[in-house]
């Protein structure tokens, strides 16, 4: 576990994914967030979109970790104190060493590049993965970004970011 979050019970995947809401069983515009399920004395959400990502697949996208379980978790602040009342599920991965690692979802195709915020367009990638990506994508357009000044373009403030 991370040192910054405060951990209560875990779970088995199964455990959480039968109680994640069916939008077809609420209204239009119903905000899936408000479901709430009890889990050993905490009201956890149940409608947060990474629980859908994880149910798609627990398997990172990028390598061979799979999530295991889900730990029951709240940030802790600087003082190490839990900077929220509420926890949420956080679901973790385990190195043949024993090591932990944090399962997040990723954009398929990037924000910056007009991919959306919705359950099609998200994979399961575990925390290495998916900030070795973001350095690689960042060096991508550091490199891209250095070959146009080479080329002698000039770049309209428009197209240097994203
Ligand atoms: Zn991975």
């Amino acid at each position: 576990m991370a040192n910054n979050f405060l951990r209560k019970e875990t779970y088995k995947p199964e455990e959480i994914f039968k109680n994640l809401p069916n939008p077809a069983d609420y209204p239009k515009n119903f905000n899936l967030k408000k479901v709430k399920v009890d889990y050993d004395g905490d009201l956890m959400k149940m409608g947060s979109q990474r629980y859908y990502v994880f149910r798609k697949s627990l398997k990172c996208s990028h390598c061979e970790r799979v999530g295991l379980y889900f730990a029951k978790e709240t940030h802790l602040n600087k003082q190490g104190e839990p900077a929220s009342p509420s926890f949420h599920f956080n679901l973790y991965a385990v190195d043949p060493d024993g090591t932990e690692v944090l399962m997040t979802k990723d954009h398929v195709l990037a924000r910056s590049k007009g991919g959306a915020n919705s359950l099609k367009n998200y994979v399961t990638m575990c925390e290495p993965c998916n900030s070795y990506k973001r350095s690689m994508d960042e060096e991508k357009a550091k490199e891209l970004a250095e070959e146009r000044q080479r080329a002698g373009i000039l770049l309209k403030l428009g197209e240097v970011h994203g």
